[in-house]
């Protein structure tokens, strides 16, 4: 049992533990909906909010975001959100100690730092929405998420 978060499905990533993924998504959630403005940073961090484990919709490789000829912008905001969640951005609103986000997110940096965009765009995604409501970037009034498409933020639920 795993959950993986690469570049693509064959170089270097991330592979977590469901608790481990559960701590990866939150952290990188809070940092990603606070940065996020046009609808590519948007779509990241609706990806994040709506990531779930256990319901088969919880990993997924960079190969799979709609990259567009603009990248470097959307490759630097990645960035960001990774460098923001470092800085443990929000972290006092989990209701856990997350002991290995740190080693985590190191990791994870060193994934996004390294990747470049396949040349032709893979098939979107099953959990990129390209069209998604407006209604599912509420975000939650206490933790700052996005609802996305559930009821609650994945934080509180
Ligand atoms: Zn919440």
């Amino acid at each position: 049992m795993g959950n993986w978060f690469g570049g693509s499905s064959s170089g270097p990533g991330l592979k977590l533990s469901n608790g481990g993924s559960e701590v990866f998504l939150d952290v990188l959630a809070l940092a990603a909906c606070e940065l996020a403005e046009t609808s590519f940073e948007r779509g990241f961090a609706l990806l994040l909010c709506n990531s779930r484990i256990g319901l088969g919709n919880e990993s997924f490789d960079l190969d799979e975001l709609p990259w567009s000829p603009g990248w470097e912008a959307e490759h630097a905001f990645l960035l960001r959100v990774v460098e923001l969640a470092q800085k443990h951005f929000r972290w006092e609103l989990l209701s856990y100690e997350p002991p290995y986000a740190d080693r985590y997110l190191a990791e994870y940096a060193e994934v996004v730092r390294g990747y470049r965009p396949p040349e032709q765009p893979v098939e979107l995604p099953r959990m990129w929405d390209p069209n998604p409501a407006e209604i599912a970037f509420t975000r939650c009034p206490d933790h700052g998420l996005f609802l996305g498409d559930y009821t609650d933020c994945r934080l509180c639920s």
